[in-house]
């Protein structure tokens, strides 16, 4: 239940004056459905706009007010935009250019030998000067002197200055709250109250920091309440009876490392207890973390429960069927693969065999915790490489079992501390740092685009030579200027200079079946060539492969570069990384290709992943695949994760149900700042 002080700032858009439905789809477009979406739609700069008396050269780029006389006007063709051709005081030409605007407008606003004053940013349009979308006023005294205005994030339709009224209506409406941070904490660091700090982000003066702040806190707060939920409800104990267990050792072709048995170890701990385990394993790519799993999963089956594994996409799924129904071969357990893909017949019979108890291990994507999926008994949910697995997943899931499941987490995307425990932070930690004997570091070396021939001559001999290889571009089909880039092209490309047969393509737009034919193709080692997008990013598993080549290489972050590398050495072989770069390259991204030619190390890359992102760049942006905080940038979840845990945990002690004064504030930071948890957790509270 929404608390009834937040109501206005979740009206939606639509309520505001003037906002029609052409307008609340522009704003969809941004993401902004209510209020609170505008209020808080920070600008990313600020800029200063200067009045002129004319114009000179040194002025294209900058928002400028200057007087203009217009000359003639120029409507085009039906489909190009209106312009009125103006010189200025001292007889420079400039194009006042608007989409979307009718030559009658032009008469009335812009009358031909009547000066204006007009507020823009100057541009340069191949010879000509233009400003586009100019705002318009009649006399000097009407148009703004100089001014400070806030640059908003826009989309097509949209202008800054409608944005600027949008955000301002909507922080009009921020109503008055009580205060959720620990006042020793708000004192310290000198902070505004939530309304003030807000109103502050929006004139770029300061703020933000407090607003991160908030948001840790609500993420500290839902995650410390999960667990809470989790564990008030009494779980079952799992000990398993070590049948199966034993039987897999047994037939497994080769022992398991330290690492992977200390964990195991671990797992079965938790398991064995009847408070439901939350426990995260971090293992960096290829250190055999499926494996791991599959000991929890039947130690699950071996006390009578059914245990579900959850993958983030479809090919994932389909491999971990793949590889642990071999595994289990002969094994009284039987497994099934559920994805969103699955209709009709083959869908309900699977569905009836696990309300039934018919299935014991289920490996799917989202698909297995819809709506429709009832489980006979889930004992166990794995939750493999799911980056975005938030609070509100998290109780759906337990909401599928009789008792709190056991819930086990792994992930490759080596994560700083201080990220781990905003995405993790309610669980316990294992941490498998070996990898399987006999493993050889990948080579990693870094190669200009024009060395494109000797790559490919390469590649045909490694092709020759019965070896595997994978080729990633980074994008599916290529607009004009990128086009051999894309993954399609220069699949067509390869082919005809390595021999059609050879030659796969697999990207996110095809067919789940088509992909999953060329993915099998693969791995069993008739084509020697998959061209992919990320597609391959996250846990594909070839070992026979041990040439990666990634193509414009600076486009990739670090940790997906680094998942992508792990597509290969897992074998016994030698195993090399191509990166292939663009001629100009960034220093962060000169830097961030170096780094990956010095380490093999995860954990490292990630560390160093975080220094080289600059503090614009936020975290969830869809190259690093880290979840999105909408304030709290990399450089602030460092300084400020440790002390918004703190004063979770401290709240939390004194006040578990968030009932007394600060509990009831900290239930509206709650809902603003992490509203799916907010959403879940404060449901009927
Ligand atoms: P990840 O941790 O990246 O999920 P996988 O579970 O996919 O790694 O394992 C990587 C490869 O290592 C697989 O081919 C798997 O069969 C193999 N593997 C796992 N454990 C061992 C082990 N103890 N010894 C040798 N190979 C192993
Ligand atoms: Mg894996």
């Amino acid at each position: 239940m929404r608390p009834a002080v937040l109501n206005p700032l979740f009206a939606e858009v639509a309520t505001l004056k003037g906002v029609g439905s052409a307008q609340v789809r522009q704003l969809a477009r941004l993401k902004i459905a209510r209020l609170i979406d505008l209020a808080f739609h920070l600008p990313t700069l600020m800029i200063e706009r200067q009045a002129v008396d004319q114009l000179d050269e040194s002025l294209v780029g900058q928002p400028v007010i200057v007087p203009l006389t217009p000359v003639r006007h120029d409507r085009g063709g039906p489909r190009s935009p209106l312009r009125v051709a103006a010189v200025d005081r001292g007889g420079l030409w400039v194009d006042l250019v608007y989409f979307g605007q009718t030559a009658s407008w032009a008469q009335t606003r812009l009358p031909i030998g009547v000066e204006r004053q007009i507020t823009g940013k100057l541009d340069r349009y191949g010879q000509k000067l233009q400003i586009a979308h100019a705002d318009v006023a009649a006399i000097a005294a009407e148009a703004p002197a100089a001014m400070r205005e806030a640059v908003y994030p826009l989309t097509e339709g949209l202008s800054n200055r409608r944005m600027g009224q949008l955000v301002a209506e909507a922080l009009g409406r921020v109503p008055a709250l009580p205060e959720w941070i620990e006042p020793s904490v708000l004192a310290r660091q000198g902070w505004a109250g939530f309304g003030d700090s807000l109103a502050a982000a929006h004139r770029l003066e300061g703020g933000r920091d407090r607003l991160a702040y908030d948001e840790l806190l609500a993420n500290q707060l839902a995650l410390m309440l999960v667990r809470q939920s989790t564990r008030s409800r009494r779980g079952r104990a799992l000990p398993g009876s070590g049948h199966l267990v034993d039987a897999l050792k047994a037939r497994l072709p080769w022992s398991l490392t330290n690492a992977q048995s200390r964990v195991i170890g671990e797992i079965a701990g938790d398991m064995a207890q009847a408070e439901p385990m939350l426990r995260l394993v971090q293992g960096d790519v290829g250190s055999g973390k499926t494996l791991v799993a599959l000991f929890a999963m039947l130690a699950a089956v071996e006390s009578g429960a059914q245990a579900a594994m959850l993958a983030p996409t479809e090919i994932l799924a389909r491999q971990h069927h793949a590889s642990l129904s071999a595994l289990l071969d002969g094994l009284p357990v039987r497994v099934a693969l559920l994805t969103g893909r699955d209709k009709g017949k083959v869908r309900e019979v699977i569905l009836a065999d696990l309300a039934a108890g018919r299935i014991n291990i289920i490996v799917g994507t989202h698909a297995i915790f819809q709506e429709a999926v009832a489980y006979q008994d889930l004992g166990l949910v794995v939750v493999d490489e799911q980056h975005r697995f938030g609070v509100a997943q998290r109780l759906m899931l337990a909401a599928k079992a009789h008792t709190p499941p056991h819930v086990l987490a792994m992930t490759a995307t080596p994560i700083p501390r201080s990220l781990a425990l905003t995405r993790f932070g309610e669980m316990d930690q294992s941490m498998i740092d070996e990898r399987p004997p006999g493993r050889q570091p990948i080579e990693t070396r870094v190669a200009g685009a024009a060395r494109l021939d000797e790559v490919i001559a390469g590649l045909a001999r490694h092709l020759e030579a019965g070896g595997q290889a994978y080729w990633v571009c980074p994008l599916v089909e290529g607009n004009e200027d990128e086009d051999e880039a894309a993954a399609t092209t220069r699949a067509a490309f390869l082919k005809a200079r390595l021999g059609d047969g050879r030659v796969g393509l697999v990207h996110g737009q095809m067919k789940g079946p088509d992909k999953d034919a060329v993915m099998a193709e693969f791995a069993g080692g008739r084509l020697g060539l998959l061209v992919a997008t990320t597609v391959i990013e996250v846990g594909v598993d070839v070992p026979a492969a041990t040439l990666m080549i990634i193509e414009a290489a600076e486009r990739f972050g670090l940790a997906q570069l680094h998942q992508l590398r792990g597509r290969v050495g897992r074998g016994s072989g030698q195993s090399v990384c191509l990166l292939l770069r663009g001629d100009e390259l960034s220093e962060t991204a000169r830097s961030r290709l170096k780094l990956m030619r010095e380490t093999n190390d995860g954990f490292r890359i990630a560390e160093e992943d975080l220094k080289l992102r600059g503090p614009g760049e936020i975290l969830g942006t869809r190259q690093s695949g880290e979840e999105a905080f909408r304030f709290a940038d990399p450089g602030r979840v460092q300084q400020f994760v440790a002390m918004a845990r703190a004063d979770a945990r401290l709240l939390l002690d004194r006040d578990g149900g968030l009932d007394g004064p600060r509990g009831q504030a900290a239930r509206l930071a709650l809902y603003l700042f992490d509203r799916d948890a907010g959403v879940a957790l404060l449901r009927g509270g």
